[in-house]
């Protein structure tokens, strides 16, 4: 490392690999990959490595604390006294008119672990509501629940070391080649020089992840229950299940049993849309393979049954027994750089720090003991969607937006906007105007961005890594714990008086000790000197821990992993009917991410996907009137979007595709794919439904 290099990890996707930022004498930043990075050994994908230019240009970045006495007013500059002392009275009197639970905070899995745990302290311990969730919401929290209910705790049980032992992956429901680009490039070295690794993805659509596999499984949008027990049904019927871990490490196996009896492989077939021939090939794949690593992303979770869909995926590991052992496991992929510290700490309505439950009486008794707080309330907090349903009812006052851009991430988009208007008061803290969200606010604090704060994130892996500050926010910028912390004063609260990041994240890994997430022995120092660390590192001088479970001893009380059966095989999402009578499913592209204020700022990586398109099947193209290239409608019961078509046989008949990046901000509102998406969310896990809506679509007459 030479003086003017600094380590830290890339702030987009979960994968979280290495960068070495270098600055220049005129204090322009340059990144390159970092070659001794466990996670990516120098390779960074094309949004990484254009990480300088985000960092670089601050032409978008809110600057000074803004305000707005009424919503007749424009916003206007005030110091950070003004704003956070009127930020602190209308919480302070709107609490005591409606109550805690009249106040809320949507937070993001961009934020920071101390970030997150300190907005988690502030709200469930000290303003007394768990109202506080988080974007992660609508990505991984189906897989959240899945871990918990199947291995006792939300536990991520392998590594990405685990790809180079594995001989067959499941990849489904997510598009690594260009969501999780690092990763896939290590997928494909693996498959390069082991020929014998076979790779079977399964996706609706003839994604660049579909092509690269040995077998690609194009199901019906929303049978997804319906093909894993298939798979594991003709795993059964071929003698292919690990009865030796099956009898002494799991429980619920007669009654999954049962499910699978069901539906034969052949009824399942047809309801998937996908061959017998193909479900039983890939049976005998997973069956025999001797290490066995099932991926997925967002198309699994983002289902009105997206926790059942994660039972069903899990249990192909559980009836194979491919859990603890090298090379094998189940492991869902993080969208965000820090949605697993989020789950650490406890970011979510749910959840209490370090795996605490919240429902869990003595688990709230002993985090309001550490935080030296009467009680945490027991009341469940709302979640991301059911945040806005309630500012819209007016049951929920005031809401604090961290660090996400909900006007174009969440699903339906326009009642989103109605929420916004309805609320008495709306903080938005933010780096950047071509957030959608900011338009709404009543009061926007600038927030210091990745390079101009230090503090810590945890990826997809369970790896730990320290981010250092390396240059100054521009104008009044600040860290967001500063700004959380400097407001929970100001309410009164004490516990708040911290000197640095790193006073908090030992309060933090404090709370783990004697945890399953043990960080007790991990402080700033081991990070910065020694790289990173997967929890638990529970002892002086451990290494980290790569792989959980190599005991068999799972987390539940029975120290067994348990099938969880799905309630139901059958998607319970609204189905097309004679109005409305395509399936809309969204995702990602390649160069941008999330709502496109960071991506969208750089030139080059618009070449690859400049604008949005709706992807639609030759069959549906001609049924509808429709050439490659012209402006369509897309129209759902929640609202319209116009793009052009791109008629393409990549997608099966009856689907279209819109990817979900563009907003307001940066296209118009008509761009805006959650214009149309459902607010129907998982009743287990809250997840929303954003990859099955009901559309129709023909092309645009000018009137
Ligand atoms: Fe960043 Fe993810 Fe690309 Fe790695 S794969 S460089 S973490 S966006």
């Amino acid at each position: 490392m030479l003086k003017n290099e600094v380590k830290t990890t890339c702030s987009y996707c979960g994968v979280g690999c290495g960068i070495i930022v270098k600055k220049d004498s005129n204090n322009k930043i340059y990144v390159e990959g970092d070659k001794d990075h466990p996670v990516n050994k120098g390779m960074l994908c094309s949004k990484g490595m254009n990480l300088h230019y985000v960092a670089n240009d601050t032409s978008d970045r809110i600057l000074y604390p803004e305000m707005r006495w009424s919503r007749s007013h424009p916003r206007e500059r005030v110091s950070w006294d003004d704003a956070l002392d009127r930020a602190a009275s209308v919480f302070k009197s709107i609490i005591k008119k409606h109550g805690p639970d009249s106040v809320g905070f949507y937070v993001s899995g961009q934020s920071l672990t101390e970030e997150y745990y300190i907005a988690n302290k502030l709200t469930k311990g000290f303003l007394g509501t768990n109202n506080i969730d988080t974007n992660s919401r609508l990505c991984m929290s189906s897989a959240v629940v899945g871990y918990k209910k199947t291995f006792g705790e939300d536990s991520v049980p392998i590594s990405y070391a685990d790809i180079e032992l594995a001989d067959c992956f499941l990849i489904t429901g997510a598009n690594p080649a260009w969501c999780h680009p690092i990763l896939f490039r290590r997928l494909e070295k693996h498959k390069e020089e082991n020929p014998d690794v076979k790779i079977i993805v399964v996706d609706p659509r003839k994604t660049d992840t579909a092509n690269f596999a040995d077998i690609h499984l194009q199901l019906i949008p929303g049978t997804d229950i319906i093909l894993y027990n298939a798979i594991a049904r003709s795993i059964f019927e071929r003698g292919l299940i690990n009865e030796e871990f099956i009898n002494n490490y799991t429980e619920g196996f007669d009654k999954y049993k049962e499910q699978l009896g069901e539906t034969t492989v052949k009824e399942a077939s047809k309801l998937c849309g996908v061959s017998e021939k193909d479900i039983r090939k890939a049976a005998d794949v997973i069956g025999l393979a001797k290490g066995f690593i099932s991926m997925w992303a967002m198309g699994l979770n983002q289902s009105v049954v997206g926790t059942d869909k994660n039972f069903a995926l899990l249990n192909l590991s559980l009836i194979t027994g491919q859990v603890g052992k090298p090379g094998s496991g189940p492991f869902s992929l993080t969208g965000q750089p820090n949605a697993m510290g989020g789950r650490e700490v406890g970011g979510m309505a749910n959840l209490l720090a370090v795996h605490k439950d919240l429902m869990n009486e003595e688990h709230r008794r002993e985090v309001a003991q550490f935080w030296g707080v009467d009680k945490i309330s027991p009341t469940p907090g709302l979640t991301a969607t059911q945040m806005f349903d309630a500012l819209e009812s007016g049951k929920l006052k005031a809401i604090w937006i961290a660090c996400t851009n909900p006007l174009v991430s969440l699903p339906n988009t326009h009642r989103v906007e109605k929420a916004m208007k309805n609320a008495k008061f709306v903080v938005v803290q933010d780096i950047s105007f071509k957030s959608d969200t900011v338009a709404y606010a009543d009061l926007v604090l600038p927030a210091a961005a990745w390079l101009e704060k230090e503090g810590t994130m945890t990826n997809s892996e369970r790896r730990i890594s320290y981010l250092p500050k390396e240059i100054n926010a521009p104008g009044e910028a600040r860290p967001d714990v500063e700004i959380f912390c400097d407001f929970a004063q100001r309410m009164g609260f004490r516990g708040f008086n911290y000197n640095s990041a790193e006073e908090i994240y030992d309060e933090y890994a404090a709370m783990t000790k004697g945890t399953n997430i043990d960080v007790s022995f991990l402080n700033y120092d081991r990070l910065k000197n020694e790289g990173t660390f997967q929890w638990p590192v529970s002892e002086y001088r451990h290494p980290g821990t790569p792989r959980l479970f190599q005991d068999k001893k799972f987390y539940t009380p029975s120290q067994k992993a348990i099938f969880n059966i799905p309630a139901g095989i059958v998607n319970t999402s609204l189905q097309p009917n004679e109005a409305y009578p395509l399936i809309l499913t969204t995702g990602r592209v390649r160069d941008q991410w999330h709502t496109m204020t960071k991506t969208g700022k750089v030139s080059r990586l618009k070449t690859h996907y400049p604008r949005p398109v709706l992807e639609i099947n030759p069959v549906d193209a001609y049924l509808s009137k429709i050439k490659d290239g012209d402006i369509t409608e897309i129209k759902s019961e929640n609202g319209t979007v116009r793009v052009r078509a791109k008629v393409t046989e990549n997608i099966g008949k009856g689907v279209v595709f819109l990817p979900m990046h563009w907003g307001k901000q940066l296209q118009s509102d008509l761009n805006r794919a959650n214009n149309l998406t459902n607010t129907h969310i998982d009743p287990q896990s809250k997840e929303p439904d954003f990859k099955f809506t009901r559309v129709s679509v023909s092309k645009y007459k000018k009137p």
